[in-house]
C-alpha cells in the first residue's frame, strides 16, 4: 500500500487544515465539497497561512507555490475521490451524512483505497460497516489548527488491518504530526475527557457559579491551560461540542455525559463561536 494520491471532503476548518498539511508534505491533493464558496475560503485560508509561514521565513516561497500547486478542488465526490489512494472524510459531525460518503466511496474508490474520517466521536466501527472494506477504514483524528497542532489520534476500528494501521501510522509521521493509538470507543480519548470538562464549565456559567470570563481565567490561572474551556468551545464551534456530548450521551448511556441545557439553547439561537461571531465570547470586534 503506497500512498501517492490524497482526497479530502469536507472543506471546512478542519478539512481546508488538512489538505494544508498534506500538500505541504508532498502529496497532490484534492480538497471536496458541495459548497463552491466553502472551496474558495479555503484555498484563501491556506494561502494566507502558507504567506505567513513564507514571512517568518518557515518556508520558501517556491514551496509555498509549490504547495499550492498541489491542491486541486472539485464539487462532486464521485469525480475528486476517483484516483486517490486515501481519502480522509472531514465533513460535519453526522453519522447519517458520513454514512453515505462512506457508502459512495466504497462505490467509486479503487478496492484497495484507505478511507480515514476525521471524526472527533463517531464509532469508525459504524462507519466500516456501512462499506465493503472495513480492513481499510481507519479513524484519522486531526486537531484545530491542524497545520499547527502535532496530535493525530488514530483509531482502529474493530476491523482495521495492522498493515493499514502501520500506512497511516507512517504518513502521519510524514506529514509532521505525532500519532498516537486508540481503541474504538466514543469520544476516543481527547474527547472523552476535553467534553465532559468543557460541558461542566458551560453548567457553571448556566448555574451562575461564575461568568464564562470567570470560570475561563480560573482554568488558565490556576490549572495552566492555554486557553479557558469555553474559550475553547467557541473555538472549536458549539455545535460541534454538542454533537461530540450527544454521541458520548448515546453511545455510554451515562447521564454524567449529558449536553448542559445552555449549550443546547446556544446552538438553536445559532450562536455557534467563532464561526459565528458570537458564543460565550463576542469575536466580532
Ligand atoms: P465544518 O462545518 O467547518 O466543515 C464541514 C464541511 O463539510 C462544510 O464545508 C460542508 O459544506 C462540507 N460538507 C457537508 N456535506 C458534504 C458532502 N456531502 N460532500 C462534501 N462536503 C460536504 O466542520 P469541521 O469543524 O471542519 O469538522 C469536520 C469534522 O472534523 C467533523 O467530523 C468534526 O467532528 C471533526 N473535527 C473537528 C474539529 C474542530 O475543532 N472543529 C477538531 C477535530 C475534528
Amino acid at each position: 500500500m503506497n500512498i501517492k494520491q490524497v482526497a479530502v471532503v469536507g472543506g471546512g476548518t478542519m478539512g481546508n487544515g488538512i489538505a494544508h498539511v498534506v500538500a505541504m508534505a508532498g502529496f497532490p491533493v484534492t480538497l471536496i465539497d458541495i459548497k463552491a464558496e466553502v472551496l474558495e475560503k479555503a484555498l484563501a485560508t491556506i494561502s494566507k497561512n502558507l504567506g505567513r509561514m513564507v514571512s517568518k521565513e518557515k518556508i520558501t516561497q517556491q514551496q509555498m507555490d509549490e504547495t499550492l500547486g498541489r491542491i486541486k478542488t472539485s464539487d462532486s465526490l464521485e469525480k475528486g475521490a476517483l484516483n486517490a489512494d486515501l481519502v480522509i472524510e472531514a465533513v460535519n459531525e453526522n453519522f447519517e451524512l458520513k454514512k453515505k460518503i462512506f457508502q459512495t466511496l466504497d462505490k467509486v474508490t479503487p478496492a484497495d483505497t484507505i478511507l480515514a474520517s476525521n471524526t472527533s466521536s463517531i464509532s469508525i466501527t459504524k462507519l466500516a460497516a456501512v462499506t465493503g472494506r472495513a480492513d481499510k477504514v481507519i479513524g484519522m483524528h486531526f486537531f484545530n489548527p491542524v497545520p499547527v497542532m502535532k496530535l493525530v489520534e488514530i483509531i482502529r476500528g474493530l476491523d482495521t488491518s495492522d498493515e493499514v494501521y502501520n500506512v497511516i501510522e507512517k504518513l502521519s509521521k510524514d506529514l509532521g504530526k505525532v500519532p498516537v493509538p486508540v481503541n474504538d470507543f466514543p469520544g476516543f480519548v481527547s474527547n472523552r475527557v476535553l467534553m465532559p470538562m468543557i460541558n461542566e464549565a458551560i453548567f457553571c456559567v448556566h448555574e451562575g457559579v461564575a461568568t464564562a470570563e470567570h470560570v475561563d481565567e480560573v482554568m488558565k490561572l490556576g490549572m495552566a491551560h492555554p486557553m479557558g474551556p469555553l474559550r475553547l468551545a467557541d473555538f472549536i464551534g458549539l455545535d460541534v461540542c454538542l454533537d461530540i456530548l450527544n454521541v458520548l450521551y448515546e453511545g455510554f448511556r451515562d447521564p454524567k455525559y449529558r449536553p448542559c441545557p445552555l449549550l443546547v439553547k446556544m446552538v438553536d439561537a445559532g450562536k455557534l463561536g467563532d464561526k459565528t461571531g458570537q458564543g460565550f465570547y463576542n469575536h466580532q470586534k
